[in-house]
């Protein structure tokens, strides 16, 4: 199936007189006739359903249809993007352990890597999303267990040479691990690529109408773990009878993990009633990631043009220094758009407070046009330098095109511009 098909037939095939749409299972558990069976399920958590903390058939649809649309063998939905990064790390961190991240990454994800998982005792090295490969290959070290990056970074808009990380990355015998919001399977596949394992927020295009938040982690099933060093996955895990992953699980041993073991004991499982809003999403996005990246085209090339304006950034423009590789890795370059307004930060503050349709809100790839300042807000804790690091000048602003018509979107911004 292509990717349009997939997005609505994927996940959910109803059977002779089951209902046409996707079922809400809104229940925390599932009975059992003999006590035997249930105690067998314990066993072999994969044979059947136990309880709503780490699977539920409305969610479970959900996840066959994203893993379908990245190319992936399952995947696993999270209750926020965060959880997935946080839970895609941990499948292969203890403390002690470190791993290397670009450093254009999004805001929270820089916080959760340089503050919270150093706490916990893991270490994680930064490189620039433009570093050469003899600056990546230095940031390894006996204990590095993933690379970690972003296709194209929330909010630095930089894109991610994909390839060339992941033979890298494979060359250390570790995974590479996408973040892979913006894109979306319909503009970027990163798997096509060689990345390992990829991970999203869903609250952006996937949800695409900025109704609840969740997060996916998938598994390409191509990485190898035994060839590395992973005594999580290929040795004897004795919260599960002393199973081992690779042994049992083969090719899906570590979203299997994932789930038996990190969804069990942290428990940030979505809701049911969320995965059913997160599908309907998902029925119309490749038809919607088309539209974004057209909309947002116009704007930015209507922005080049436009007064008060420093600098436009938006890989698909053939002017911007990430065009050769968007035009490598993407379809199209998805929605966002980031603006360096002449008069830094203060013209950028007045600039927004006087759009009237775009709304200034803490989001982005929503249906609607946004707007946010990274700098006062999602990047609000990163420090100077590190702001410097992600590429995000003080006076940026992050445009989120949306599914308006393109001409209110323009004119909305020339009014603004007029009042500054
Ligand atoms: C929003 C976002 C996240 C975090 O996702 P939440 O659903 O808000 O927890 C992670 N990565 C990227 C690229 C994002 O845009």
């Amino acid at each position: 199936m292509r990717d349009e098909t997939k997005c609505l037939h994927s996940g959910y095939s109803p059977k002779d007189t089951e209902p046409g749409a996707l079922p809400i299972v809104q229940s925390t558990t599932y009975v059992y006739d003999s006590t035997e069976e249930m105690g067998s399920v314990f066993d072999e958590p994969t044979k059947s359903l136990i309880y709503s903390r780490f699977a539920n058939p409305t969610v479970m649809a959900v996840e066959r249809k994203i893993a379908d649309l990245e190319g992936g063998i399952g995947a696993m939905c999270t209750s926020s993007g965060q959880a997935a990064t946080l839970i895609s790390l941990l499948n292969l961190c203890k403390s002690g352990d470190s791993f290397i991240s670009t450093s254009q990454i999004y805001g929270g994800s820089v916080n959760l890597f340089a503050v919270t998982l150093k706490k916990l005792g893991i270490e994680c090295v930064f490189v620039s999303s433009d570093a050469s490969a003899d600056e990546i290959n230095a940031a390894f070290k006996p204990n590095t267990k993933a690379v970690f990056g972003e296709t194209v970074a929330n909010s630095a808009l930089t894109v991610l040479d994909i390839e060339k990380f992941a033979d890298i990355a494979h060359s250390h015998h570790v995974p590479l691990i996408i973040d892979n919001t913006f894109p979306t399977p319909i503009l970027c596949k990163p798997i096509e690529f060689g990345a390992d394992i990829i991970v999203h927020s869903t609250s952006k295009y996937m949800d695409g109408h900025a109704l609840q938040v969740g997060g996916v982690i998938v598994d390409s099933g191509g990485f190898d773990w035994s060839a590395g060093d992973f005594p999580g996955i290929t040795e004897p895990d004795m919260s599960y009878r002393g199973i081992r992953y690779t042994d049992v699980y083969g090719k899906s041993a570590y979203i299997v993990k994932a789930r038996m073991q990190l969804m069990r004991d942290f428990g940030v499982y979505p809701s049911a009633n969320s995965a059913f809003l997160l599908n309907l999403g998902l029925e119309t996005l490749a038809i919607r990631m088309e539209r974004y990246c057209d909309n947002a085209m116009k704007v930015a090339k209507y922005l080049i043009g436009a007064p008060k304006i420093e600098r436009v950034i938006y890989p698909g423009l053939e002017t911007d220094k990430y065009y050769p590789l968007a035009r490598k890795y993407l379809k199209g370059a998805s929605g966002v758009i980031a603006l360096v307004m002449k008069g830094g930060k203060d013209s950028a503050v007045r600039f927004l407070d006087s759009l009237k349709l775009a709304s200034n809100e803490t989001h982005v790839a929503d249906i609607r046009t946004c707007v946010l300042h990274p700098a006062t807000t999602t990047h609000r804790q990163l420090t100077e330098e590190q702001l410097k690091a992600a590429d995000l000048d003080p006076g940026l602003i992050r445009l989120s095109v949306g599914l308006e018509h393109v001409d209110d979107i323009i004119e909305d911004i020339e009014q603004a511009l007029d009042a500054l």
